[in-house]
């Protein structure tokens, strides 16, 4: 009988099980229990889009942010990862690489990744919280990805006008669609 058959489930509390009891939990195969049905199989297409978090250093700091995004994160992407991931593009042949983070422009190698995967030909999208080509080493960025036409996406950071961070964000807003439209 499989170990998870014998465990006396209602007189162990979950919190109490050991190591190797929650790994048979976590492999159970749970394809049998599924229902017949007549929805079709998902079919895999060719695999058009990598999309890549550099790392979870951001300028702004959003309540809202779901990888926990800010100033003090460390955590970047290196660059022999990077490398891989331009191996990868250039073996599988993906056309488009779809870069976000964090902000993913404070990755050390972000600029060294566009131009590379620029000159393999993929598109570049830039997931762009848009104040950052307002920050102090970063006001040559803007020209740096109209120069390589990366699509910039942008996503909003917080903007509330009671926070000071929120008014700095907001001025940083007006200026950088200020610079668009001049
Ligand atoms: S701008 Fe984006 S990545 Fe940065 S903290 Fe806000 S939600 Fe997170």
């Amino acid at each position: 009988m499989p170990l998870i058959d014998r465990l006396p489930v209602a007189s162990m509390p979950v919190m109490l099980l050991p190591r190797q009891i929650m790994n048979v939990i976590s492999m159970l195969d749970s394809k049998p229990l599924l229902f017949p049905s007549s929805f079709p199989a998902p079919r895999r297409k060719t695999l058009r889009i990598l999309q890549v978090n550099l790392g979870y250093r951001c300028n702004q700091q959003c309540q809202h942010c779901h990888v926990n995004a800010g100033p003090k994160r460390t955590e970047a992407m290196t660059r022999q990862t990077v490398d891989d991931v331009l191996a990868c593009l250039r073996e599988q042949r993906i056309g488009v690489l779809d870069l976000t983070g964090g902000a993913p422009e404070l990755n050390a190698h972000f600029r060294y990744l566009v131009e590379q995967a620029s000159e393999l030909g993929c598109e570049v999208i830039d997931r762009c919280n848009l104040t950052i080509l307002e920050e102090p080493g970063q006001r040559d960025l803007a020209g740096f990805l109209a120069a390589r036409r990366v699509r910039v996406v942008a996503s909003m950071p917080v903007i509330c006008r009671r926070t000071s961070t929120g008014s700095v964000a907001l001025a940083s807003m007006r200026q950088v669609f200020a610079r668009c439209n001049a």
